[in-house]
């Protein structure tokens, strides 16, 4: 997914101002992208929906450099649909607190319940694991095995007490840890490796007999177009208060996180990165963001813009503009400042307000600026910093000392008078008028 919006926002980064079809056509990438890394169809459109209307909006037309803030408002949205702010895990007033994991058989919940219980014993928090899953002959052997890697204490039915009945055993966990005063009941529970209506039940029924405080659904990060459809199907039976995406250490790209805490309205609350027990972070939908939208891509793309715009230098031009001491000789600097920074046409997508004016200086061109700095080097220091000196014969002497033709020497003098009157404007904070253009 990364790989595609890197390239999208790459071709936007040489935009100045942004027209309809430029934003058109990174939200048909972006939403290209978001398919391809298995994001839900619904979510896919309402998310480019969204990032569309903002984009076009006034927003961008304001903003210093519109393709970044097209790139802030990806970043938004998708940090809106993860859950916005990080969301932590709820705790009982009066303990212990119940914590019950729902999700497809290899999903990852026995092995959450070990990260979960080694994470709350290091806040301080002592854990009791529950063996609800006495599905499969070894189900409880490895959440022993789990527990005793967490330093945790487990709560399984006695051997050669018959397979027991998961929904008693929960329920006997619940009295047993608040007699021996654990704050915190993890249960594990079983999976089928499609959704059943048997296990949904069964599910279901360990819910009521534990009244948890939370229930966790886990689901692997690498499912595809199914994510959503499993989550569904698990709201709908057993509900849940939270999503836990297990195996984010692969490939996964996001797509299945995208959709299923947008599609259940349900927050994403721990992230599990490995096989191990500390392979295990709480989950930040801001990070998440960055990782979908390689930030390392972004980060590049602000640092350019900052780089190329010196802003103590942009401070003193626009008090220069606003006090009307703006003259020929600055506007030589700023011209030559430009070419070192490459591209004009960059410099006027980052002031606010420029875009008409950029749309002027886009036929500008190296050879354009060369041209300009000779004809200004003609002139005298007077001339530079009153304009109104150069008179008919002036104009003819200059033309000459810089192998200008007289109409060149005329439109750098017009197009300067223009320049610094609209720049005047804005510096004012004003909207600058240009005749028969309408506002900028
Ligand atoms: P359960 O059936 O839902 O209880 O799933 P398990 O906890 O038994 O995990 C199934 C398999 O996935 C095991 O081999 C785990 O080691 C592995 N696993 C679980 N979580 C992760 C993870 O975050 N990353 C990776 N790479 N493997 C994981
Ligand atoms: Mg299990």
């Amino acid at each position: 997914l990364s790989d595609r919006l890197a390239e999208t926002f790459k071709n936007l980064r040489t935009k100045g101002k942004l027209s309809a079809s430029d934003v058109d056509g990174t939200v048909r990438d972006i939403r290209r992208a978001l398919l391809e890394a298995d994001v839900a169809f619904e979510v896919a459109k309402t998310f480019s929906t969204t990032v569309r209307e903002r984009a076009l909006g006034d927003e961008v037309n304001r903003a210093l450099n519109p393709a970044q803030q097209v790139v802030q408002i990806v970043n938004e949205e998708l940090v809106g649909i993860l859950g916005g702010q990080q969301r932590r895990l709820e705790f009982a007033k009066n303990p212990p607190t119940v914590i019950m994991l729902a999700g497809l058989q290899g999903a990852g919940k026995t092995t959450l319940a070990g990260k979960l219980a080694k994470w709350l014993a290091k806040e301080g928090h002592t854990p009791l694991l529950v063996a609800a899953d006495l599905q499969r002959p070894n189900a409880v052997t490895q959440l022993g095995v789990v527990a005793e890697q967490a330093g945790a204490a487990i709560f399984a039915p006695e051997p050669g007490n018959g397979v027991g009945d998961p929904v008693t055993v929960a329920k006997n966990s619940i009295k047993y840890a608040r007699d021996k005063q654990y704050d915190t009941v993890i249960v594990d529970t079983a999976g089928r490796l499609g959704v059943d209506a048997e296990m949904m039940d069964q599910a279901a029924r360990i819910r009521r007999a534990v009244d948890p405080d939370e229930v966790l659904f886990v689901i692997d990060a690498m499912t595809g177009q199914d994510a959503v459809a499993t989550a569904k199907a698990f709201q709908d039976g057993v509900d849940f208060t939270g999503v836990v995406l297990s195996k984010l250490d692969g490939d996964a790209r996001g797509g299945a996180a995208l959709s299923v805490a947008s599609m259940t309205g349900r927050p994403i609350i721990f992230a599990s990165t490995g096989e191990g027990l500390d392979d295990f972070e709480p989950f930040h939908p801001d990070r998440m963001a960055s990782r979908i939208l390689d930030l390392g891509d972004i980060l590049t793309l602000i640092e350019q813009a900052q780089s190329a715009f010196d802003e103590e230098e942009a401070r003193k031009v626009a008090e220069k503009f606003a006090t009307d001491t703006f003259t020929l000789d600055d506007f030589l600097t700023q011209m030559q400042q430009l070419r070192n920074m490459g591209s004009l046409k960059k410099m006027m997508g980052m002031l606010p307000g420029m875009g008409q004016m950029k749309q002027q200086l886009d036929g500008f061109d190296e050879r354009e600026i060369v041209r300009t700095e000779a004809i200004i080097q003609s002139m005298t220091r007077a001339e530079r910093v009153n304009p109104k000196l150069l008179n008919g014969s002036r104009r003819l002497r200059i033309a000459r000392g810089s192998g200008m033709t007289v109409t060149d020497v005329n439109q750098l003098v017009a197009r300067f008078e223009q320049a610094a009157k609209m720049m005047k404007t804005v510096a004012k904070g004003g909207v600058p008028q240009v005749p028969g253009m309408g506002p900028v």
